[in-house]
């Protein structure tokens, strides 16, 4: 870790301001560090933290695309190989019914040669890449331990924002990335959908006898959903979703009462399983902001789009803007313009939004159809996964969104 990028300043001028230093803050901060613009990343966690983050449950599926961001950004290199897992394809049952709606091992992604759907990358170890990324570039330096309390952008050419110590920063731009529940969007004025979805995800690790053949298995049952993401042969990352009210149950189970609810789950099918991890639990909210920017500020990552974790989005998504609004900002230094005028802001949404509300309202009407368990709904989830699996043209589509 390099000290001299690590400044506790009172009243501090920067060009970009990025609240958040989760891993859309600091890849957005890695993205425009070569640029030379002066960025103050702020983040509530201790330094320490940022330079090992601890294992939170979280796998992030990411597509070929995200991976081609994260190797421009210098990140890809810094996670161990044998920690990145290869995705190789996904089936999804519904119920308790043997029909499976398969989206086969890839040829190409992407134009290239391809033997994964995608990969699994643990979300400590994204965070860690991304904070190590950033760490040649002086222009980058951090507040670490405060939290920004508030912001003020009623200036033509400045915004403010104030932090838990009464510290004020100053910049050209300040970048909201404090997670979905940003207080940072709400002191912007910038409204959201939000939608709590009252269900719980919890999730965790479990070594198994049997091989799970690198293959995600997501299982609508009825009452909850299981997912299953493939790490090694004989390790995998378990994801519960379930009504708040019943997320207790699975919570005070001891590890052999858990793993015997899993395998009792999958009907034996990966064999004996053990827990070898902590369990994590996060609540199932998602959100979408109603517009990606306001004054001198943008939205990126969980703040501008926080997807229920289903289809996989979330980070990809917040990579995708990133990229938008870096090229964007990048562009305008090179200029020698504005890097927060109304009109580059603007532009970013343009070129953003459109994507992401697609996916945000197609994930929750995906989830709302496969939660629910009323005889008509059930006869229609069956039909959905028949016709997605025999309609060729809608299956590529799923495949090239799960690619990217
Ligand atoms: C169970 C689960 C599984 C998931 N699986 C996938 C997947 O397979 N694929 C995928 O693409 N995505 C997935 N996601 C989503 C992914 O984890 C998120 O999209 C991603 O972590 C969001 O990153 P972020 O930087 O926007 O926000 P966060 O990770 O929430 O980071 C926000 C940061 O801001 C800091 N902060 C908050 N408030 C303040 C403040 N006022 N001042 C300063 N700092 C502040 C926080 O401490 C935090 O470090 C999953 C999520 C969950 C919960």
């Amino acid at each position: 870790m390099a000290a001299n990028n690590v400044s506790l300043c009172l009243g501090k001028e920067s060009d970009v301001i990025v609240v958040g230093a989760g891993p859309a803050g600091l890849s957005l901060a890695r993205a425009l560090a070569p640029s030379g613009l002066s960025i103050t990343v702020v983040e509530k966690q201790e330094l320490a933290t940022l330079a090992q983050p601890p294992f939170d449950g979280r796998e992030i599926a990411l597509t070929h695309y995200s991976k081609e961001l994260m190797q421009q950004l210098d990140m890809w290199g810094k996670v161990r190989a044998d920690e990145i897992y290869p995705l190789r394809d996904a089936k999804v049952i519904n119920g308790y019914s043997n029909y499976q709606l398969h989206f086969e091992q890839p040829t190409m992604a992407r134009g290239k040669p391809a033997s994964s759907l995608g990969f699994l990358i643990s979300n400590h170890n994204i965070r860690r890449a991304a904070y190590e990324a950033v760490q040649p570039f002086n222009n980058v330096s951090f507040i670490a331990g405060h939290s920004i309390v508030n912001v003020k952008n009623e200036a033509a050419n400045r915004i403010e924002a104030t932090l838990d110590n009464g510290q004020i920063l100053s910049g050209k731009l300040l970048i909201a990335a404090d997670s979905r529940f940003s207080n940072t969007r709400r002191q912007l004025g910038i409204s959201a959908q939000i939608h709590d979805f009252g269900r719980t995800v919890i999730v965790f690790r479990m070594r198994h006898t049997l091989s799970n053949q690198h293959t995600a298995l997501e299982c609508f049952h009825y009452g909850r959903t299981l997912a299953l993401l493939p790490l090694e042969e004989n390790l995998t990352n378990c994801v519960i979703t379930i009504n708040n009210e019943h997320a207790d149950e699975i919570l005070a189970m001891s590890p052999a009462q858990l793993a015997a609810d899993i395998t009792r789950q999958l009907k034996g099918k990966l064999g004996d399983m053990h827990l070898v991890s902590t369990i994590h639990h996060y609540p199932l909210v998602g959100v979408h902001a109603n517009a990606f920017y306001a004054r001198r500020s943008a939205l990126i990552g969980d703040v501008a789009v926080g997807m229920h974790p289903v289809t996989a989005h979330g980070f990809n998504l917040g990579l995708s803007g990133v990229s938008i609004l870096a090229k964007l900002i990048n562009e305008a230094v090179r200029k020698g313009r504005d890097i927060g005028s109304q009109s580059l802001l603007a532009q970013y949404q343009r070129q953003h939004m459109p994507h992401t509300r697609i996916l945000y309202h197609g994930t929750n009407a995906m989830v709302s159809l496969f939660t629910n368990d009323s005889p008509p709904a059930r006869m229609m989830r069956s039909l959905v996964l028949r016709l997605s699996n025999n309609l060729p043209p809608v299956k590529k589509l799923i495949s090239k969104q799960l690619t990217g």
